[in-house]
Formats: structure tokens, C-alpha cells, sequence
């Protein structure tokens, strides 16, 4: 799409981008109240399909932390006394608004993180779901009575609030990644200090005030948009009030909090990065793993942990399978999100365009086939053309990083031992994905793979009501389904005489 259609575009939508932008709270959220940052500091919010400023946010301190952090501790006590039905219509009453606004926080959520609009009212409708689904789980949560094995006395155990959290989001789901952590926090009773990446502030803000008009009392959410995110985070986890960390991003950042967490003894929950391999063994169903491959691949313009990043297809069908997802992946219209049919958006900023250049030139470099795209585009904004590239070296930097971009790097195999081998020749071990009609293959080859969830003839595993995590290097804890509440619950025994 020309740089000229797309400032048309832009045109076309300014008054209600402009209006959209003007009512999104631009202070951080602390006990209740939207407050500027300490000395009026700003931080700049990007369009990253132009590179321009779309507006200024808050950019707090590391005092602006600690107030926040103590606003969440003086909520604590009174917050874990609410009734779960209470913590269940504040949820409800939530996942209600984020329905109502979806047209707006969509177009707010692609303004700033570029996906096109039907990916961020996906996004919504996901992460309003995190919020139904932990309204039911506050209802449910359940303890324990038990005789002690000798007889005589009685346990009982019970399960509380963990206490005041500290949660910690990435920019490329910026509202679900936050509902997933705020749906389980404010079910099992517990306070927060969220903050959001720096280059998506937006949406988090909106639904810090979606919290608000839900009824939540005050304090119990508190929002801090930062650019010194280890400044402002730090001296909070090592303060000693805070008794959980909850973060998902970078295997990199993970481990330097989980060494911070470690100072206090925190409980931590890592949802961190992945490598995940697509497999296509040569008795699938071709089509539908094209579809698959699609889906895993292109989904969020490949800015997802959970994205397909070495796509192993069997020698025999290799060929065939790089001409169809070329088809596929060449036809996807590129452009600024908010355009009618525009199927792939901008990356996040210019290191991330150079950093899919790089992994794509090393590939090519290594002998790699470009079936089609191959470069980013010229012109304004950090767009990266679809990319299919067949015969990659398993030497290739793109076999043990995340691309984070849309490029389907295909690499040929020949046996399934071979492959699983491959597969989880890896340190991390988030998703894998296994397109196979032969059941009992289809069956090994998951207990076989050395992660923490699997996609079946299926390219999106992401659902609230199942168990999201993963193994290795890939993070600590799952998120979602029936367990998620759990990791904001602690098991209280108390042991009681009878005689
Ligand atoms: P990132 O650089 O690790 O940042 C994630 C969050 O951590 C941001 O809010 C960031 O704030 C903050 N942060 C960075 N350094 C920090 C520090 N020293 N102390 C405290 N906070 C710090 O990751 P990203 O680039 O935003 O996100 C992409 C990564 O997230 C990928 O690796 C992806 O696989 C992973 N991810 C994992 C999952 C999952 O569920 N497993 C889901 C989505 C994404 P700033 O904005 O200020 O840097």
C-alpha cells in the first residue's frame, strides 16, 4: 500500500482516531485516582505504521511506583474480604464494557500497536473472555476437610489470597496479556500494580477506566506507564510488600526478575518466549496445514510467542507445501491496520523491522529459497512484506530465535525421529505443532515434544478455559483454565484438636 493511499487513510479516520485517542486517560491509575506523573514527565506514544506520535502518556517514576505499590497494600486486607460474587460482577460487569466499547478499543489498540482492526476486536472479545471466565472461577474457588491419617484430629485447608501483585505486560497483546493476569488477581482477591509495555500504553489505560465504571474498588488496580521499566519495578519487587510477580515477555527480562524475585522470595508466574516448531508429516492433510501454518504464522504479523517459528515439512511434500503458503502469505494485503481489508500491519518499531531483515538476510545467506516477500518495505512506518523461505539451514539464527515478524521459515525433514529431535533441540518450550492424520503418530509425537502446550492439526492453541504456560526456558506457571487461579492463591492448612 503507497505511503499516499495511507495517508488518505489516515484522513478518511481522523476525527474518530483523534476522538478516540482525546478519551483515553493519559495519567497513571493509583488508588483510585488518575494522578500525573511526578514532575508532569511524558512519554510518547508511537504510530507504527507512520513512526509519528499519536500522544503523550504519564512516564512514571520510581516513587510514582512505590506510591502505587502502596496504594494496592492498603487495599489488600479490605479487597480480600469482598465476597467472590462480588469480585465476579465487578468481572462481569467488565467483561460487559470491554464488549459495548470493542469498536473503539480496537481501533485504539491498532493505532497503537498496528494489527489490523478485526486482529485487535480478536483480541478484545479474547481478553474480555479472561474476564468471564475468572467471574465463574471466583465462585469456585474451594478448600478442604479432611481426617488426619491417625484419626483424632481434623485438617482444614483453605485458600487465600496470595496478597498484592506486581504485573508486568508486553506491547503485543496489550489487552489480553493484561486481562490474563488481572482476570485471576481481582477473582482470587488480591491488589495490583500493572504496567504496561512502554509502546502500548493505551489500552491498558482504557481498561484500567472500564475497571473503574465496573465498580472496582479503589486501589485494588494501579496502573504505572513507565519508559524506565527495571527503574520503576525493581526497588518494588525487592521492597518486601509486594508478595507476587507475574510477567510475560522475554525469556531475557524474565530471568533478570526472576533473580530480583529471588531477593524476597517471591512467587513468580513466567509466560516468556518461544521457538515453536510446526511440523507437517507427509500423511496431513496439506491443505489444512497450509490453513494452520497461516494461522500460527501470521497471526499478530508473527509477533507472538506462540507463533510458528521453524516449520519442518516432510521432503516429500516440502515443495508443494512452500508453493501454497507462498501463495497464501504473497495474497495477504499489507498496510495500516485501520484500512478495509488490510490483512498485515506494521511491526512494533524499527528495531524490530532490522532485526527480521537480519534473520532473513543470514537465512538467504545460508541458502535459503525466497518463495515470496524476502525484504521490508520503503517508505514510512516499519512494514515487513510476508515472507516465505524454503530450505532453511538448520544453522540459520532464525532456528533459534524468535523471528517476531511474518516470515515462514520452512525447513525439509525426512524421519519423525529426526524431526522431534530437531524439534526440541531447543531451550525453549512454549507451543509445538503437529499436522498428522495416523493417529497413534499424532499421539507420540505430542507426549514426545517438550512443551507446554501442543496444536493438533490446529495453528491457534490460545483459549481462556484451557492451561497456558510453558516448559524449559519458556516460563514457570499456566495462565487461563482451571489452574490459572491457583497461581494467586495461597493453600492455608489449619490443623484442628478434636479430643
Ligand atoms: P520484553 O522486552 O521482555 O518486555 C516485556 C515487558 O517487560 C514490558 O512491559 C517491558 O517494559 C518490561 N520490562 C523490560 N525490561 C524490564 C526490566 N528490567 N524490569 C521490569 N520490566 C521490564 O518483551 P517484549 O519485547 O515487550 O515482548 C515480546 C516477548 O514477550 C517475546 O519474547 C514473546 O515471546 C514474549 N511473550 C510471551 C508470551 C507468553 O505467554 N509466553 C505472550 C506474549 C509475549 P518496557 O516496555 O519499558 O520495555
Amino acid at each position: 500500500m503507497s505511503s499516499q493511499t495511507a495517508q488518505q487513510a489516515q484522513q478518511r479516520n481522523g476525527g474518530r482516531e483523534a476522538a478516540v485517542l482525546d478519551a483515553v486517560p493519559k495519567q497513571l491509575l493509583i488508588g483510585g485516582q488518575w494522578i500525573d506523573a511526578e514532575g508532569g514527565a511524558t512519554l510518547e506514544v508511537l504510530d507504527p505504521s507512520t513512526g509519528r506520535v499519536l500522544c503523550e502518556v504519564a512516564d512514571g517514576s520510581p516513587a510514582d511506583g512505590v506510591a502505587a505499590l502502596d496504594a494496592a497494600v492498603a487495599a489488600q486486607a479490605d479487597f480480600a474480604k469482598t465476597s467472590p460474587r462480588e469480585r465476579a460482577d465487578i468481572l462481569t460487569r467488565a467483561f460487559e464494557l470491554l464488549h459495548e466499547r470493542i469498536d473503539d478499543l480496537a481501533l485504539l489498540m491498532t493505532l497503537e500497536m498496528g494489527k489490523p482492526i478485526a486482529e485487535a476486536k480478536g483480541e478484545i472479545t479474547y481478553a474480555a473472555e479472561f474476564f468471564r471466565h475468572f467471574a465463574s472461577e471466583a465462585t469456585r474457588i474451594s478448600g478442604g476437610y479432611q481426617t488426619a491419617p491417625a484419626g483424632g484430629a481434623r485438617f482444614l485447608i483453605a485458600r487465600q489470597p496470595v496478597g498484592p501483585c506486581l504485573l508486568i505486560t508486553p506491547w503485543n497483546f496489550p489487552m489480553a496479556m493484561g486481562t490474563r493476569k488481572l482476570g485471576p488477581a481481582i477473582a482470587a482477591g488480591c491488589t495490583s500494580v500493572i504496567k504496561p509495555a512502554h509502546q502500548t500504553p493505551l489500552s491498558m489505560l482504557a481498561l484500567g477506566q472500564i475497571l473503574i465504571e465496573a465498580g472496582l474498588p479503589e486501589g485494588v488496580v494501579n496502573i504505572v506507564t513507565a519508559e524506565r521499566s527495571g527503574a520503576v519495578m525493581e526497588p518494588l519487587i525487592r521492597s518486601g510488600k509486594a508478595r507476587k510477580l507475574s510477567f510475560t515477555g522475554s525469556t531475557k527480562v524474565g530471568k533478570i526478575l526472576l533473580e530480583q524475585c529471588a531477593d524476597k522470595v517471591l512467587r513468580t508466574s513466567m509466560e516468556l518466549g518461544g521457538n515453536a516448531p510446526f511440523i507437517v508429516f507427509e500423511d496431513a492433510d496439506l491443505e489444512e496445514a497450509v490453513a494452520g501454518a497461516l494461522a500460527a504464522k501470521m497471526r499478530n504479523m508473527g509477533e507472538a510467542c506462540t507463533a510458528a517459528n521453524r516449520i519442518y515439512v516432510h521432503e516429500s511434500i516440502a515443495e508443494e507445501f512452500g508453493r501454497r503458503l507462498g501463495e497464501e502469505m504473497g495474497g495477504m494485503p499489507v498496510g495500516r491496520g485501520t484500512e478495509e481489508g488490510v490483512r498485515v500491519g506494521p511491526l512494533i518499531d524499527q528495531a524490530a523491522q532490522d532485526k527480521v531483515t537480519e534473520l532473513v538476510t543470514d537465512a538467504v545467506g545460508l541458502g535459503a529459497t525466497v518463495v515470496t516477500g524476502g525484504s521490508a518495505q520503503e517508505g514510512e512506518g516499519y512494514f515487513f512484506t510476508p515472507t516465505v523461505l524454503t530450505g532453511v539451514s538448520p544453522q540459520a539464527r532464525m532456528g533459534t530465535e524468535e523471528i517476531f515478524g511474518p516470515v515462514a521459515a520452512i525447513t525439509p525433514f525426512s524421519t519423525e525421529e529426526e524431526v522431534v529431535a530437531a524439534a526440541n533441540d531447543t531451550p525453549f518450550g512454549l507451543v509445538s505443532y503437529v499436522f498428522t492424520n495416523d493417529l497413534r503418530r499424532a499421539l507420540r509425537v505430542s507426549e514426545a515434544l517438550e512443551s507446554g502446550m501442543v496444536g493438533l492439526n490446529q495453528g491457534v492453541v490460545s483459549n481462556p478455559a484451557a492451561p497456558f504456560g510453558g516448559v524449559k526456558e519458556s516460563g514457570l506457571g499456566r495462565e487461563g483454565g482451571d489452574t490459572g487461579i491457583d497461581e494467586f492463591l495461597e493453600t492455608k492448612y489449619i490443623g484442628i484438636a478434636l479430643a
